[in-house]
């Protein structure tokens, strides 16, 4: 098969890789109907993240089942599914606390590379949902959206604690950020404030219920803030980008009591334990545990009741997947989708 490996920073290429097959008794391979450029994979495109060796890429897909191990019990063969980027078992004490990415047995979707023709996923009876029947194909960049960064938004919401009537605030115009909005207005924010500078993602934070827009940023982005909400500060702030700047500007804009979640990783960022009490702000997070989120998500997909694929605005052939990362490293492109 055919799939994405990066040689060194900048030097993504497709290359004839080994076909994936069954190695423990609890995976599927699939066949890969749609995938994607992550903002994470950048980190290691833009050589931000160190790599030691040539890497497979790639931790978002959804596809068709071709084999399971004989373990496998609820997975079938032929079924349309969709998987978070972190396998997990389903069963363990974290997976049932509904802290899947914390699984005891968890494994990295990343390292086996889901850019690719073809994916072995571990752990597939707790790993994957299977939608009711094969989609079509105006639902992909739906459905794939699920995979990670609609339920990383949505976990972004969650983790700041947004409710009906709830004043929230989105740092970061990245898929997450504009997919927390999203999530933030169908769990029944009042008012939602993203912070944005371009105008085509402005206008998407919009279309996905942002009812205001804040192109500052720094102490300028705090103050509009506070002025926007009479010097009170937010509840709910929705942290989507994991940089010392965005954090900072986070826990700045948040109340007293206000809570900012963290689902974007953690570049440089170091929160000042004086500052957090002073400000009686309550921080937490982490590597979403989307699989909590997948059935309802694909449930709503489902039914048209979200069109979270929006935030996909470049389309190409797999094979052009170098093209995708430096459409999405030169800010071109909010995000790449890419069928094999
Ligand atoms: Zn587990």
């Amino acid at each position: 098969m055919r799939g994405a490996i990066l040689h060194a920073p900048g030097d993504v290429r497709m290359e004839e890789r080994e076909d994936p097959a069954i190695v423990n008794p609890t995976d599927a391979v699939i066949s890969v109907a749609a995938t994607c450029v992550c903002g994470s994979d950048l980190w290691y495109y833009r050589g931000v993240n160190a790599m030691s060796s040539p890497m497979p890429m790639g931790h978002e897909y959804c596809g068709v089942v071709e084999d399971i191990g004989a373990e496998v019990t609820k997975i079938k063969r032929g079924q349309f599914v969709v998987g978070s980027f972190l396998a997990s078992d389903g069963t363990c004490p974290h997976c049932r606390a509904g802290h899947q990415s914390a699984c005891q047995q968890r494994q990295s979707i990343g390292r086996l590379g889901a850019q690719a023709q073809a994916l072995r996923v571990p752990l597939a009876d707790g790993t994957l949902v299977a939608i009711p029947e094969h989609p079509t194909d105006d639902l992909l960049p739906n459905l794939l959206a699920a995979s990670d960064v609609l339920g990383t938004g949505w976990f972004a919401a969650v983790a700041a604690g947004v409710r009906a009537g709830t004043v929230a605030l989105v740092v970061g115009d990245g898929a997450v950020g504009l997919l927390g909005v999203l999530a933030a207005r169908q769990l029944g924010a009042e008012r939602i404030i993203a912070m944005s500078r371009h105008q085509s993602r402005q206008r998407l934070a919009r279309e996905f219920g942002a009812t205001d827009v804040v192109a500052e940023r720094g102490d300028e982005g705090v103050a509009r803030v506070l002025e926007l909400t009479n010097g009170i500060g937010i509840d709910a702030v929705l942290e989507c980008v994991g940089t010392r700047e965005s954090m900072d500007q986070a826990v700045r804009c948040a109340c007293p009591g206000g809570r900012v979640s963290m689902v974007g990783v953690p570049h440089g960022v170091n929160i000042d334990g004086a500052q957090l009490f002073r400000s009686q702000v309550f921080v937490g997070g982490g590597a979403a545990p989307v699989r909590r989120f997948l059935p309802d998500l694909l449930d709503l997909i489902w039914r048209r009741q979200i069109e979270p694929g929006r935030v996909f605005d470049l389309a190409l052939p797999l094979d052009d997947v170098a093209e995708g990362y430096r459409a999405m490293d030169e800010r071109r492109a909010i995000k790449a989708f890419l069928r094999p």
